[in-house]
């Protein structure tokens, strides 16, 4: 099974693109991980990817297209996987097309969790990321056990630069022009499935699973 997760930056998106990975067992790909975790180990591509990044703009294109399509051809690939912030432009859109026609497959599901710009908001400002092991938490909806700790790994936890709200609004911006476009794009490919995703994250999930079904 072969998933894409669509959705405005902070719609809740990567909380579901795990738990589904979790539930069918699939390997979860999300871009944004990706880059942090090279921006982390110092890489050229994060040294390159951050200055994007922190201005709540999108990396180009070239640098993200072949590290997607190398990491999908991966072994723990071959049962399916679920892309999280990818595609998230038109041509990323079209180069995963290509690539999976020439290899005969193509994706199934393109999964739209719709949330307003108000919401998204407001639930941008309330969010922490582990500055150890990158797990996010929300302080009202999803909050720590502990203020400013991580339960996973006990690292602390920061709010990112990208949910600051003046990034915030500003990748709100990009999304609306780069990346809303797909919707379009995956309704006439006849694969777009659209939930709802200002009720609770349970219910969001079922909503999904019921789209995937058992
Ligand atoms: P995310 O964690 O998915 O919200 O991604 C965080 C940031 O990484 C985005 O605001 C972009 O700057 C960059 N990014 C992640 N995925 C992509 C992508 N597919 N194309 C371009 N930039 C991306």
């Amino acid at each position: 099974m072969k998933i894409i997760m669509l959705g405005a930056p902070g719609a809740g998106k990567g909380t579901q693109a795990k738990m589904i990975a979790e539930k069918y067992g699939i390997p979860h790909i999300s871009t944004g991980d990706i880059l942090r975790a090279n921006i982390k180990n110092g890489t050229e591509l994060g040294a390159k990817a951050k200055t994007y990044m922190d201005q709540g703009l999108l990396v180009p294109d070239d640098l993200i297209v072949d590290l997607v399509i190398d990491r999908f051809q991966s072994d723990d690939c071959k049962k399916g996987y679920i892309l999280d912030g990818f595609p998230r432009t038109i041509p990323q859109a079209e180069a995963l097309d290509q690539a999976l026609a020439a290899i005969g497959e193509n994706v199934d599901y393109a999964i739209n969790v719709e949330v307003p710009d108000e919401n998204i908001i407001r639930r941008m400002s309330g969010r922490r990321a582990c500055v150890g092991c990158g797990a996010t938490y929300h302080i009202v909806y999803n909050a720590p056990k502990e203020e400013n700790k991580c339960d996973v790994c006990g690292g602390e936890l920061i709010l990112r630069d990208d949910d600051k709200p003046e990034t915030v609004q500003k990748r709100l911006g990009v999304y609306h022009e780069q990346t809303q476009p797909l919707i379009n794009y995956y309704d006439n490919k006849k694969i777009l499935k659209e939930v709802d995703g200002t009720v609770d994250m349970k219910d969001v999930f079922a909503a999904i699973c019921n789209i995937l079904g058992e």
